[in-house]
């Protein structure tokens, strides 16, 4: 089975609307709206990363689901 496709989360308030993400996406996945990007099409985001590889304040991310490592957390305490 096909997982759904993952699209980046956007903060707009760090975003500094370079468009950088814009240009990257090799799929035309985002578009810029009031100046900051958006997803406008995220059925065709492909999780590549490629936005948020060169996004340089960090301001775009997709949604990594981190399981925590039971064995990580026993070192923690
Ligand atoms: S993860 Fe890849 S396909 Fe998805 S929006 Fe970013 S650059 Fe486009
Ligand atoms: S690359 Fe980063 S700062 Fe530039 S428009 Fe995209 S999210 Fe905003």
């Amino acid at each position: 089975m096909t997982p759904p496709p993952s699209s980046p989360w956007i903060d707009r308030m760090t975003c500094i609307g370079c468009g950088a993400c814009i240009s990257t996406c090799p799929t035309d996945a985002l578009a810029r709206l009031d100046g900051k990007p958006t997803v406008t099409a995220p059925n065709r985001c492909t999780a590549c990363a490629a936005c948020e590889d060169g996004c340089p304040v960090g301001a775009i991310q997709l949604p990594y689901f981190i399981v925590p490592n039971p064995i990580w957390e026993e070192r923690i305490q």
